[in-house]
């Protein structure tokens, strides 16, 4: 099956957009095996659209459409590719159910135009759109198919997921399965570069890296017959990935995030745990408390974000402060030290940092990080210069903490 992606919109071609949907369209398509050959950018001008619409039905089985499927005069995909496929529009009476209810609910009125929105090629499928009005259109005719999306990603994505992927999935005869493997202390280009091998001589199971703030994720992806045959695929490759990069790997279950890893294994060792957060604000503790059932091992987080309260709550040295400064190896040293003695707990985990945008200098610039890990006495401290504006900061310090303490309980011995 040979597909062709064309994105309708004059402000793509002006650069006022990024096409993001065909990169998330053409990832997507890959995956299910299908191959693209041609993807086009056209503006809202029906000449140009119905010419394209001809090329990309003559040398594609189906040629998916993202845009101009709104209420405007300049929204005009689905007219001309209609026209092209010789096609009548007719009302859809589930997509007026929808635009009234959608309009009713919000409490706006509806407008001449929006009843545009409503009429689909005869002999459509059409796609519901929960984020929005316009619905997406599946036209078939002589073998060919057009799939018309709305231009919104919001709207875009969660349409491709549960409708075209069903759709396309069933046309190429084949169920797809993926798995991820999730990777912690590690960064996207090293992963990579670990399995170009694999992602160079990739085609069922394929093989791709998702990079997340302070993680990575592996998908490998399969399509055969039915679930069982694409499980069986996969096997050896995801053993091979596991092999590679042995302890980075915390999950391979889709559902388990970096948290609740943390939290599975404080429980597995039956440690306690208390954080000690400056510049994270207790965003560490707020990761932690997403994961249901934290309470049984997390039991206090202190958040000292003045030296004041650094030396009240956690016992850190005014000497210490002095000398090196609050962020310093020696204060996140001090901080996993108090807060364990304070609490009485097993591990301790502790942060101070500079997550700017101010508070920055040549010696401890922005981003300048350092993190101690306690574990029943024994105390790490890491130092890290994370990029990015505060938020970037404060989240991949999160990311880090948690990698952190994973990585000092594993390699806790009781003997220690
Ligand atoms: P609407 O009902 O909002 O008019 P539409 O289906 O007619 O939706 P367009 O009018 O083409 O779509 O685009 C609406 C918005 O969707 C754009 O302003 C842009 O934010 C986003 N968008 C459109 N096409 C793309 C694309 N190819 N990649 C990323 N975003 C896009
Ligand atoms: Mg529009």
């Amino acid at each position: 099956m040979v597909v062709e992606l064309i994105s309708v919109g004059t402000e793509i071609l002006l650069g006022n957009i990024v096409n993001t949907n065909a990169a998330y369209l053409s990832k997507q398509c890959a995956d299910l095996g299908l191959s693209c050959f041609y993807q086009s950018v056209v503006g809202d001008n029906d000449g140009r659209l119905s010419e394209a619409v001809r090329t990309g039905l003559s040398r594609a089985d189906i040629v998916i459409f993202t845009g101009g499927l709104g209420p405007t005069q300049d929204d005009l995909t689905k007219e001309t590719v209609a026209e092209v496929m010789n096609k009548r529009l007719i009302m859809d009476e589930d997509s007026k159910d929808h635009l009234i209810a959608y309009f009713d609910k919000r409490g706006i009125e509806l407008t001449v135009n929006n009843w545009k929105q409503a009429m689909v090629p005869e002999g459509s499928k059409v796609l519901i759109n929960e984020n929005g009005t316009a619905p997406g259109i599946i036209m078939e005719d002589n073998g060919k198919v057009a799939i018309l999306l709305p231009g919104p990603p919001n709207e875009l994505i969660p349409m491709f997921e549960n409708q075209v992927k069903p759709y396309l999935l069933q046309k190429t005869d084949g169920v797809l399965h993926s798995v991820t493997v999730k990777l912690c202390g590690m960064g996207e280009s090293k992963v990579e570069t670990m399995i170009e091998d694999l992602i160079n001589q990739q085609s069922n199971p394929t093989i791709a890296t998702y990079a997340k703030t302070g993680e990575v994720h592996i998908r490998i992806t399969a399509k055969e017959a039915d679930a069982n045959k694409a499980k069986q695929l996969i096997k050896p490759l995801l053993k091979e990935v596991k092999k590679r990069f042995g302890t980075h790997v915390y999950t391979t279950d889709e559902q388990v995030t970096l948290e609740q890893a943390v939290v599975d294994l404080l429980m597995d060792k039956g440690f306690t745990l208390t954080t000690a957060e400056s510049c994270t604000g207790g965003m560490i503790a707020a990761r932690l408390t997403d994961v249901p059932g934290v309470s049984e091992i997390y039991k206090t987080g202190f958040v000292t974000y003045a030296n004041k309260s650094k030396k009240r709550e956690l016992g850190v040295k005014k000497k210490t402060l002095k000398g090196h400064g609050a962020v310093s190896p020696q204060v996140a040293f001090e901080m996993a030290k108090g807060a364990l003695e304070k609490t009485k707990a097993q591990v301790s985990l502790s942060v101070t940092g500079i997550a700017g945008p101010g508070g920055g200098s040549d010696e401890k610039p922005v981003g300048l990080v350092y993190i101690g890990c306690n574990v029943c006495g024994k105390i790490v401290t890491e130092k890290y210069n994370f990029n990015g504006n505060r938020a970037k900061v404060r989240e991949s310090t999160v990311v880090a903490a948690l990698t952190l303490l994973r990585k000092c309980v594993m390699e806790f011995k009781d003997t220690e």
